[in-house]
């Protein structure tokens, strides 16, 4: 057991996310003002003085570097830019100060360059809308979101509440005269409803929200095996240009162990289904470091996804939440796939890249397999503006269901402020009247 002490709670918190990423959580243990801890941190400097002078002692222990160095908070692009926007030369803080690698500097330059072609500045009046459906066919094993086995009468009961909740959205809209840019039906997996259900909410969704300032509207199928040709007209009929069909792995054995309960061929159909219907643009996600996987496992399953043709394709790499079944099952995975989680994301940039997509936005988790991140690729053209926004975090998003959190932007100050629903959704839709509140009270 390492020791290590620190001055107080903040650098002890700051320096114990970074220890996290060198070790096991029961392989150190971090003290404020312990003096005969292997090593002493003193106070004075700041959160990234004590983060380099724990790397350094880290670093020795275990003889690795870390890719994204002390960086722990989870938006290097937003930084990047802001960097880039005062003035500074991103690279050089990143690298002098932060010890972020040149792979992953130059990944941050791509992202960047890709994002300047994307409509900037957003108005104020124009906001991005969430609708979340909290229901899935099963729970997947890392899933930490708000997820319930889907029962008919449990999301009739769920859209009654989440209709009112949206009215009083545009209601309040109105009040501000603010317009949807974008919209994003996620969850959950909202193709998880039946086909009349999905009418009634998306086409309620289109009739309240969509305008000819609306530039995206995105609906999650998440789940191959929930697609059908049906829903697919459905979600056409109401607007949406955009759809998620989330493979995770082409490989049976661990869609098997992962508790996905679909196949690699249903993959395929969904693909092929969505094709025909003409649905504009497709994104898959695929997730690096998933149990058992090889790094020539996720060679096979990115280059069959690309076979697939979709505009979009995501990476994310495994993040172990304290809300998931994996973190009591394997709760080691994430340190034990790191070095194939390194090797996996360099295959996906030089396959992607070979394919014609380009980067072009990215996120960091916390708990994620060798604190490495997740990327979104696109052919170019296809970006999508709701997740560009939801990085840089410019934008007011409104978000309606369980388990949503809406963020709203002061452009003055630079700052959001976050306005919660329940994410428990038998107690959203008992408490749907003063979910409504929060909302006009925390919304301007
Ligand atoms: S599909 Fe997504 S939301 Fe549903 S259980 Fe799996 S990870 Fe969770």
């Amino acid at each position: 057991m390492y020791s290590i002490s620190v001055p107080d709670e903040k650098h002890k918190y700051h320096v114990g996310e970074l220890a996290k990423m060198f070790l096991p959580e029961d392989a150190f243990c971090i003290y404020v003002g312990q003096p005969d801890a292997e090593l002493v941190i003193g106070a004075g400097g700041d959160y990234n003085d004590s983060k380099r002078r724990a790397y350094a002692f880290f670093r020795k222990i275990t003889g690795k570097d870390l890719d994204w160095g002390i960086l722990t908070g989870v938006r290097p692009g937003k930084l990047y830019n802001e960097l880039k926007a005062r003035g500074e030369d991103p690279e050089t803080v990143l690298k002098e100060t932060y010890y972020v690698s040149d792979e992953k500097i130059a990944l941050l330059r791509r992202v960047s360059e890709s994002q300047q072609t994307v409509k900037r500045s957003p108005d104020p009046k124009a906001i991005g809308l969430y609708v979340g459906i909290p229901f899935c066919p099963t729970r997947c094993q890392y899933c930490s979101f708000t997820s319930n086995p889907y029962q008919r009468d449990a999301s009739d009961a769920y859209l009654t509440a989440l209709l009112r909740e949206m009215e009083a959205v545009r209601k309040l809209m109105d009040r501000q005269g603010q317009t949807a840019e974008s919209i994003y039906v996620g969850g959950g997996t909202p193709t998880s409803l039946e086909v009349d259900q999905l009418r009634l909410f998306l086409n309620r969704v289109r009739d309240l929200f969509v305008t000819d300032s609306t530039v995206e509207f995105t609906v999650e199928g998440g789940r191959p095996e929930t697609i059908t040709a049906e829903k697919l007209t459905v979600i056409q009929e109401a607007g949406a240009g955009r759809i998620s069909i989330n493979p995770q792995s082409m490989k049976q054995r661990t869609l098997d162990l992962i508790g996905r309960k679909h196949s690699p061929q249903q993959i395929r159909e969904a693909f092929a289904l969505a094709q025909q219907a003409g649905i504009g643009i497709v994104n898959a996600d695929l997730i690096t470091g998933l149990p058992e996987e090889t790094p020539e496992d996720f060679r096979d399953s990115l280059s069959g996804v690309i076979t697939l043709g979709p505009e979009n394709v995501t990476v994310h790499t495994l993040a172990v939440k304290k809300a998931s079944r994996m973190i009591e099952e394997d709760p080691r995975i994430a340190l034990r796939q790191a070095d194939n989680v390194r090797q996996m994301l360099q295959d996906a940039d030089r396959m992607l890249t070979e394919a014609g997509f380009e980067p072009y936005y990215m996120y960091r988790q916390k708990h994620m397999a060798g604190n490495f991140e997740n990327v979104g690729w696109c052919r170019p053209g296809t970006a999508s503006l709701y997740n560009i926004r939801i990085m840089e975090e410019d934008q007011t998003i409104v978000a309606m269901g369980a388990g949503a959190i809406s963020k709203v932007y002061f452009p003055a100050e630079n700052r959001l402020e976050r306005v919660p629903n329940v994410s428990n959704y038998q107690i959203y839709i008992e408490r749907i009247d003063e979910m409504i509140a929060r909302k006009e009270a925390g919304i301007q």
